[in-house]
């Protein structure tokens, strides 16, 4: 399966990767992930890339293009991958096409996961992430069991700087100017699929499995 996450920032694209990588046992290709880890890495490029990235702002399609393209041409992704937070920009989207010609590896879908302003800025705002195991949480959403459990560890629920309302404000502007043009452009490809990315984790997933054709009976 060959998927992309199309989707604000906030609607959960992240979350539901994670549990269809787990299922389908494809990676999930989170761009974000990999510029987060080429700064904490303190790389020359990860630097350069900060201040986008803490601004909301997007990093140039050239440097995504050899991003992705080292990323797909790795063994894992050879049977498959859920794209997500790439492609963001209309040139992203001719470049992953390209490359997937090159490749030999159609895309399946895109998956547009569908949530309405106000949920995304709690989810956003309201938005951890455990220090001790990478679980995703929310202090709106999650239990006080869960964010317990993290904190109990020792760990911390840390806060992305990205996460702070004027850069989501800008972060969501630059998404309905530059990503959002994108379903139509999977539209008009056949390649458009949409998912109500309202509920809980487990509803949207459900939503999603069906409109994958994974629903019980299927694989
Ligand atoms: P995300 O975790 O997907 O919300 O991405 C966090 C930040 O990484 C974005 O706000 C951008 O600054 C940068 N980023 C991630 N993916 C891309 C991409 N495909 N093109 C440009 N910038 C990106």
């Amino acid at each position: 399966m060959r998927i992309v996450l199309l989707g604000a920032p906030g609607s959960g694209k992240g979350t539901q990767a994670k549990t269809l990588m787990a299922e389908k046992n494809i990676p999930q290709i989170s761009t974000g992930d990999m510029l987060r880890a080429a700064v904490s890495a303190g790389s020359c490029f990860g630097l350069q890339a900060k201040s986008t990235i803490d601004a909301g702002n997007l990093v140039s399609d050239d440097i995504m293009l050899g991003v992705i393209s080292e990323r797909l041409g790795q063994p894992d992704a050879q049977d498959g991958f859920i794209l997500d937070g790439f492609p963001r920009t209309e040139q992203q989207a001719f470049d992953l096409s390209d490359l997937l010609d090159q490749l030999d590896q159609p895309l399946d879908a895109a998956v547009l996961m569908d949530v309405g302003f106000d949920i995304l800025m709690k989810r956003l705002t309201g938005r951890r992430t455990c220090s001790l195991t990478g679980k995703l949480l929310n202090i709106y959403y999650s239990s006080q069991a869960e964010l317990d459990e993290c904190l109990d560890a020792g760990g911390e629920l840390i806060h992305r700087l990205d996460d702070n309302e004027e850069v989501i404000e800008n972060r969501l502007a630059v998404y309905r100017r530059k990503t959002e043009p994108l379903v139509d452009y999977f539209r008009s490809r056949g390649k458009l699929v949409t998912v109500d990315a309202d509920g809980t984790i487990d509803e949207v997933y459900d939503r999603f499995r069906k409109v994958l054709g994974m629903d019980v009976g299927s694989d």
